[in-house]
C-alpha cells in the first residue's frame, strides 16, 4: 500500500527496531512508547483497522494474540503467579478509527508493560 508508514517498515524501506518477524507478522518497538515497554505487532498484509478483518483473517488475528504474551515474556513482562500471587503483565490494545484514537491505518496490536506508573494512558 503506497504510503503506508507500517508497510513501509515491512518493506524495510524505513528503519524499525525489529523484535520479530515471520511470514505473516512484524513486531517492532513503539518510536513513541507510552509504557516502559510498548511494542506493535503487525501483519505483512496490509489491513486498514480491525473493522475490516474478515473471516479470512481470523488466523491471522488468532497469531497476533498469540505472540503477545510470548513477547512480553521476552522482553521481560511476561504475566505469571508467584506464591499464589498474580505478578507482571501487560496490556493489549486496537485503537479503531478517529473515536478510538487510531493514527495509523494499517491494522496494529499495542502491547505495553512494564512497572506503572506509565509514561501516559493508553
Ligand atoms: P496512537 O498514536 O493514538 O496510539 P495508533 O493506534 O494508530 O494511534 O498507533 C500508532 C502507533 O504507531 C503510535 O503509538 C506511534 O508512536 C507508532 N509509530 C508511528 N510511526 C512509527 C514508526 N516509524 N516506528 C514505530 N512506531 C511508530
Amino acid at each position: 500500500m503506497d504510503n503506508c508508514i507500517f508497510c513501509k517498515i515491512a518493506a524495510k524501506q524505513i528503519p524499525s527496531k525489529l523484535i520479530h518477524e515471520d511470514e505473516d507478522l512484524l513486531a517492532f518497538h513503539d518510536i513513541n512508547p507510552a509504557a516502559p515497554v510498548h511494542f506493535l505487532i503487525v501483519p505483512k498484509k496490509h489491513i486498514a483497522t480491525l473493522a475490516d478483518c474478515t473471516t479470512d483473517d481470523q488466523a491471522l488475528l488468532g497469531k497476533m494474540f498469540l505472540l503477545a504474551p510470548k513477547l512480553a515474556q521476552q522482553l521481560g513482562c511476561g504475566f505469571s503467579m508467584e506464591n499464589g500471587q498474580p505478578t507482571g503483565g501487560f496490556k493489549t490494545l486496537f485503537n479503531v478509527g478517529p473515536n478510538g484514537g487510531q493514527e495509523v491505518y494499517h491494522l496494529h496490536m499495542h502491547v505495553l508493560g512494564g512497572p506503572r506508573p506509565w509514561n501516559r494512558s493508553m
